[in-house]
């Protein structure tokens, strides 16, 4: 899924960003130390300690943009940021990337920037976001071999279940009652239907 105009913007500038002497410089967006006359006054960071910044940079802006588009594909803004995502082995999408993301556990919903959320005073302007969609990664799961058969989503939550004591989705529940979040209702339906609304098979109701 192709990232949106901010989010894309939010990764270019984060990329462009010379973040090798962030604490010891401040100069402006776009800084680059080699056009920059008072440089070199204090060793920068290394590599590491660089892509650290960088790295936290683009976690802190990611949490206020996948709140506002539930659809965001963290990995691809966090490539487009400049951050490697691979695992130490080279695989692609660590799970470190998002882990540094506060979000609902089930649902896959990010949590309110700035707070713990315990409540979410534009729950309301959120709600008409566009239904979430699975991720890439989830759909790869199998689906049963019949379209037809029974299971349950609601509008923001990202899987199908099979049915509603399935720890994953009471996860989910017990998450968003603690944050007091809405909690959506439950929508009966196929996973043919669920599939071709672009959800994803619960990895636990279906495994
Ligand atoms: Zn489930």
């Amino acid at each position: 899924m192709a990232l949106s105009r901010l989010a894309r913007e939010f990764a270019a500038e984060i990329n462009n960003h010379d973040w090798s002497d962030a604490p010891y410089r401040t100069d402006r967006a776009g800084h680059r130390r080699e056009n920059d006359p008072n440089a070199g006054q204090r060793p920068p960071l290394g590599k590491v300690e660089t892509d650290a910044v960088r790295m936290n940079v683009m976690w802190v802006v990611a949490q206020v943009l996948g709140h506002a588009d539930p659809n965001l594909d963290e990995f691809e803004f966090a490539e487009a940021c400049g951050v490697d995502t691979r695992t130490p082995s080279g695989r692609p999408r660590s799970g470190v990337i998002s882990a540094g993301l506060r979000t609902d556990h089930d649902t896959g919903a990010y949590d309110v920037p700035g707070a713990l959320a315990a409540d979410d005073p534009n729950e309301d302007a959120y709600d008409r976001r566009p239904d979430r969609v699975a991720t890439d990664a989830q759909r790869t799961r199998t689906w049963p071999a019949d379209p037809k058969t029974r299971g349950f989503t609601t509008r923001r939550g990202q899987c199908v279940h099979s049915h509603e004591q399935c720890p994953k989705y009471r996860y989910g529940i017990a998450s968003a009652e603690r944050h007091g979040r809405r909690i959506h209702p439950i929508q009966w339906t196929t996973t043919g239907q669920a599939h071709a609304a672009g959800k994803a098979v619960c990895s636990f109701c279906w495994s």
